[in-house]
């Protein structure tokens, strides 16, 4: 799918990001240190964005954190990573933006839960973010959450409800979505109101369900040209955390919805948070949205190669490709679009190496020792003995040199 087809939006800059339908959709990333923690909140943002995260937001909790916000944007600047930093606001982001300046100055965007402003003085608190965000010239994503949803506007969506005849009845389920899509669109409104530009908001609207998810976004994008930050709130874990995000996000960006995406995975106890990045990358390379970095198709192997011979060949060369990434993606544009494969044996092998830029088929159980390489769909070469991998890499890299003109790295950056 082409930008062209994405849903028409209106282009949202946050620093030197543009987020928007006629842009390529966004990844970021949220960081889980303590922002109080300065140097350790940059170094993880720092990791994010040597990642691929393009936009990272931090939490902007309390009066420490705020503090440190300046500080996070000079450690940064200081390391040469001049990623977007968003600042994440609940409950008393009105007084922490009013209180210190300079951190509001510092962020590229701030976070409002429209859930999460106050009850009783939510309007005016509300309204004060919004003359901050003016004051500093900064964009805002309106970011609705199941989870802290506005229990005035829901109370008042219910009542409503209950008004109706039997037959226009909506369950409970439509409420709630109709009170998210109603807080992100009713809040913008009231925004525009106070003189933030339509192109200074974003929204999201995130539950934890896949198919609630994927109905109020689809819901809110026919009813708006904001761009849409797609996300699962809470995705959880491991296999279920990427599956179910997968599975959401895959539903909403086929259609042309989600101009920005997060994956809010739980990592494991001191586990890497540069994950979440890379299953962002993932699928957006997955459904060619974007290309971030070679692809390796490997097979699943099977009873006819009983070796882990090419299980550990793919691993190498998906983490070689890898660890070449920051270097070859200066030195040679378009690299990130090559496909290899990596096949364990003959059966389909060669026919898979033929669709890939290179392509490898080890011999299975039985078969004969050697190992046919393509290149472009043409048999290149039978590699046999007991250097298939040095060999492979070498033809690898030729490739790499001859097919991607090489660019000059700019000093210090290799
Ligand atoms: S390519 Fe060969 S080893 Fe791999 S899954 Fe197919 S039959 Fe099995």
């Amino acid at each position: 799918m082409t930008a062209a087809e994405r849903r028409k939006t209106v282009n949202v800059r946050v620093g030197n990001v543009l987020v928007g339908g006629a842009h390529p959709v966004v990844v970021q990333s949220m960081t889980n240190t303590d922002t109080a923690d300065a140097e350790g909140t940059a170094r993880q943002v720092a990791a994010l964005w040597r990642a691929g995260s393009e936009i990272v937001r931090i939490t902007v909790n309390n009066d420490e954190a705020a503090r440190a916000v300046p500080a996070i944007r000079e450690a940064l600047d200081r390391r040469g990573v001049d990623v977007p930093l968003v600042g994440d606001f609940h409950y008393n982001g009105h007084l922490l933006l009013t209180k210190y300046p300079e951190a509001a100055a510092a962020l590229d965007k701030f976070r409002i839960n429209p859930g999460n402003v106050g009850a009783k003085r939510h309007d005016e608190n509300f309204r004060t973010i919004i003359e901050r965000a003016l004051e500093h010239d900064k964009p805002v994503r309106i970011g609705v959450n199941w989870g802290s949803l506005d229990q005035a506007l829901l109370t008042e969506l219910m009542d409503e409800n209950a008004r109706r005849p039997d037959a226009t009845k909506r369950d409970a389920q439509e409420v709630m979505h109709e009170a998210m899509i109603e807080s992100a669109l009713r809040s913008a409104r009231f925004a525009e109101e106070i003189g933030l530009g339509h192109d200074r908001i974003i929204l999201s609207a995130k539950v934890s369900g896949v198919q609630d998810l994927i109905a109020v976004y689809r819901r809110l994008a026919a009813l708006c040209d904001y761009p849409l930050h797609l996300g699962l709130t809470e995705a959880g874990m491991g296999t279920k955390g990427v599956v179910a995000s997968s599975a959401a996000l895959g539903v909403l960006l086929q259609q042309g919805i989600g101009d920005t995406i997060r994956i809010s995975l739980t990592p494991k106890p001191g586990g890497d948070r540069t994950e979440e990045v890379h299953v962002a990358q993932q699928i957006l390379q997955s459904m060619e949205l974007r290309s971030f970095t070679p692809q390796v198709t490997s097979c699943p192997g099977c009873g006819r190669t009983t070796s882990t011979y090419f299980q550990k060949l793919a691993e190498d060369i998906e983490g070689y490709l890898r660890d070449q990434m920051p270097v070859w993606r200066e030195r040679h544009p378009g690299v990130e679009e090559m496909k290899v494969a990596v096949m364990g044996c003959v059966v389909n092998g060669p026919g898979e190496s033929k669709h890939a830029n290179l392509g490898i088929s080890l011999p299975g159980t039985f078969e004969e020792p050697k190992a046919p390489v393509y290149v472009d769909g043409e048999h290149h070469s039978t590699l046999r003995g007991d250097h298939i991998a040095e060999e492979f890499q070498r033809i690898l890299d030729e490739y790499v040199e001859s097919h991607y003109p090489s660019q000059a790295v700019p000093a210090g950056t290799a």
